[in-house]
């Protein structure tokens, strides 16, 4: 079955063509600058072959163009050369791999949430208004997802659309952990609770995981552009850092982390708009508030190290962050097995990880600082008389989504 999986974000669409079950990737492609009139990216591999296509200054005022540039090149309807499946030998300009789209008859989104419905379901009249009805929670990739969903949708009308949401892995948290301390009524009239996100990704490093034996402790953190972690116990989650929307948890790129209620208030009585407290919580906070340089965390620690004191400052409060997680989900876990990093900045800082796994020195953990250093792709880190096992995974959030939208029964 081909499946067709995208990850949308505000300016950009990431696509991959999978067929399953066997999680080959046939072609993928990632349009950036969706949005520009004459800036945009397209990239394209058919992963078979190799052949790549590359696309720069493109028009693109939405993803539409980007799509259907994507949908022409993985048919070959982009040249005049006929076009063979990988079946008969690849495809005769090296770049396609369907016949036709109607070849696709799943496609998974990432989609962040939809009011009432967790976990894997079927992109509907119904789950389109869940996530209509909780927009505010999720503004942006929200957006972004409703405009991806129906510009693919005019493309593949045949297809069984599916939202992987991003809320899923966490149901399993118990409600103890996941109920704020508001009026019981909001719960149950609002929905109010901790849902979670990087569900994919969480996922995903369960499955891993799960593939070392069935029980087990473990953390994961997702640490990129927003960050999350997430306790695992036996491949479910059993709590999360994040809270009901994505303004929680630790610091982010530039999202505020966890936060208290009444600093809305006390702002505005201090005499801030509405839209600079949002635009304080949703894009001039978390590291780049902080450190005043940069939300990318390469630049921050840059600064850090040129004696930049509120970039050293921003890096401490994020990896406070992450310990305090960490140490908040270990009794509960009664142990800790696995200590995983992943995602940009946990697959790719040794920094990073070191600095969390060195105040982690009382749970027993030690980092082997040679492993550490030289980690790419998925490596174990710890030292041999580490107490915890500390691993790189690098994350497949796509595979993931590819994996569950293949296994969705659309009967439940
Ligand atoms: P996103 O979360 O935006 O989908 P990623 O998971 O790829 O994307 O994470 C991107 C983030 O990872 C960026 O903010 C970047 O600063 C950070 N990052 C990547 N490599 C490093 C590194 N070597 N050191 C510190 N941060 C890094």
């Amino acid at each position: 079955m081909k499946v067709l999986v995208c990850n949308a974000g505000s300016t950009s669409l990431k696509c991959k063509l999978y067929d399953m079950p066997g999680d080959t990737v046939l072609a993928q492609c990632g349009i950036e600058r969706v949005g520009s009139e004459n800036d945009a990216l397209f990239h394209y591999r058919n992963n078979l072959t190799g052949k790549r296509k590359e696309l720069s200054g493109l028009s693109m005022p939405d993803y539409k163009a980007g799509v259907r540039l994507f949908l022409d090149t993985l048919t070959g309807a982009d040249t005049k050369e006929p076009v063979r499946t990988p079946e008969e030998g690849g495809s005769a300009d090296g770049l396609s791999v369907l016949h036709s789209v109607s070849e696709v008859e799943r496609v998974g989104f990432k989609t962040t949430l939809s009011k009432g419905h967790f976990g894997v379901h079927e992109l509907n009249e119904e789950t389109l208004q869940g996530m209509r009805d909780w927009y505010a929670l999720t503004p942006v990739h929200t957006k972004a997802y409703l405009s991806a969903i129906e510009v693919l949708r005019a493309f593949l009308p045949d297809a069984l659309f599916v939202g992987v949401f991003e809320t899923g892995f966490h149901e399993t948290i118990p409600l103890e952990r996941r109920l704020f301390g508001v009026p019981y009524e909001w719960h149950e009239k609002y929905g109010l609770m901790r849902l979670g996100y990087h569900g994919a990704s969480h996922g995903y490093i369960a499955d891993v995981l799960n593939e070392k034996g069935r029980h087990y402790r473990a953390i994961s953190c997702h640490l990129g552009g927003s960050g999350s972690v997430c306790a695992i116990k036996d491949g479910k989650s059993i709590d999360v850092s994040f809270g009901m929307s994505l303004e929680s948890g630790l610091i982010h790129n530039n999202r505020v982390g966890d936060i208290d209620g009444s600093i809305w208030d006390f702002l505005r009585g201090e005499g801030l708009s509405e839209e600079e407290i949002r635009d304080g919580f949703r894009k001039k906070g978390g590291l780049l508030g902080i450190s005043g340089v940069s939300n990318d965390l390469r630049y921050v620690i840059a600064a850090a190290d040129q004696g930049n004191e509120r970039a050293r400052l921003a890096v401490d409060v994020y990896v406070s962050g992450i310990v305090h997680y960490i140490g908040a989900f270990y009794p509960d876990l009664g142990g800790l097995d696995y200590l995983v990093f992943t995602a940009g900045i946990g697959e790719h800082s040794d920094r990073i990880r070191a600095m969390v796994c060195e105040r982690l020195a009382a749970l027993g953990v030690k980092l082997d600082p040679e492993k550490n250093r030289n980690a790419s792709g998925e490596a174990e880190i710890s030292a041999p008389d580490s107490k915890v096992r500390v691993f790189v995974i690098p994350t497949d959030e796509e595979l993931g989504i590819a994996r569950r939208t293949y296994a969705f029964d659309r009967r439940k």
